[in-house]
């Protein structure tokens, strides 16, 4: 358990947490990152992106709901440009990736709480059974036969599979994030060697477009997430242009409508850069979303680069978390 996490779960058990969310919040913008909605364990591919399930995600809204408006993606954009002042503190809810429960599940839980959210799609994946390199990392290595497996790139990485899967899934995760492209082809190559095991064959795993164009008529925004997912950060300038405009391009002609907002594939530091931000802010988008954390205040408030943070998908370890984050005081002590 993390110290924060250590941290406000003690708060909690003392009942601090209480009084201090009813105590004002500090002025700002939470924007909160999920992928996936609905039960890790189902999926025999990355568990990881699993925020909530239906029912975790209905509680997040409504916790937030009580006290602060959730926002709608123009409402978000106001207060982004200045045109509407941040007096106090605000929240919206962001998709990465446009998988297929997106539109299943999540969809209705935002309608039925008079609620909206904005989903970024991969404009490649659009209406796919695309297995992207985190779901297929995640499959082939809870799958494999082998207990140990060996990868040379991007630095060589001997993975001992005997303990908990999920420790080695994450491990092997954050290595691809540090390869270069040819680094990452490289260990894709790899790992399918090593593993020895075949993908499963899936059905449709992304929204299609009518359903993107349903969300939108549900007052939900469609954003970009890129052309492929690619990491912005180690590609070209020329490469990271047409992910950004090619996929803006794609979105608005089936959507037909204004592609404003972009999340960054991965988000982390390093994932994109101040190159990456000026080429989106010169293609036109007017909100690009990060995903390191952090909340968005007169400290830091920067269209290119709208701070997101994620929450735990447990209901007690939300609800300590969300409210050390809208606390200034909780938030100094336990360092957000
Ligand atoms: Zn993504």
């Amino acid at each position: 358990m993390s110290y924060q996490m250590f941290l406000a779960r003690a708060l909690q058990k003392l009942g601090v947490l209480r009084a201090l969310e009813l105590h004002h919040s500090k002025p700002g913008i939470l924007i909160v990152s999920h992928h996936r909605i609905g039960v890790p364990t189902e999926t025999c591919f990355d568990r990881n992106l699993f925020g909530a399930t239906v029912d975790e995600l209905d509680a997040q809204i409504q916790y937030f709901k009580k006290r602060a408006p959730i926002v709608s993606g123009e409402e978000l954009e106001n207060l982004v440009s200045g045109k509407t002042p941040v007096k106090h503190l605000y929240v919206a809810f962001t998709f990465d990736d446009g998988y297929l429960d997106n539109y299943t599940k999540a969809l209705d839980v935002f309608r039925s709480s008079g609620t909206t959210a904005a989903f970024f799609l991969v404009s490649d994946y659009v209406g796919t059974a695309t297995v992207p390199w985190w779901d297929e990392i995640a499959y082939r290595l809870r799958n494999t036969k082998r207990t140990e497996i060996q990868l040379e790139s991007p630095t060589p990485l001997k993975l001992s599979l005997n303990g908990h899967r999920g420790v080695a899934i994450d491990a092997v995760l954050q290595h691809y994030k540090q390869a270069n492209t040819v680094q990452a082809e490289e260990m894709m190559d790899d790992i399918r060697r090593e593993a020895e095991c075949e993908l499963p064959e899936v059905k449709r795993r992304f929204l299609n477009w009518d359903e993107a164009r349903e969300m939108q008529a549900a007052g939900m925004t469609i954003g970009s997430h890129t052309l492929s997912h690619a990491i912005l950060g180690k590609l070209s300038p020329e490469a990271q242009k047409k992910e950004l405009e090619g996929s803006k391009n794609a979105i608005e002609r089936q959507l037909g409508s204004n592609v404003k907002s972009l999340a960054y594939p991965v988000g982390e530091k390093g994932c994109f850069n101040e190159t990456t931000e000026k080429i989106a802010i010169d293609a036109g988008y007017s909100m690009c979303f990060s995903a390191y954390g952090g909340i968005n205040n007169a400290t830091h408030l920067r269209r290119s680069n709208l701070l997101r943070g994620t929450v735990p998908s447990d209901p007690d370890k939300f609800r300590a978390v969300a409210a050390a984050r809208i606390s200034p005081w909780t938030a100094s002590l336990v360092g957000r």
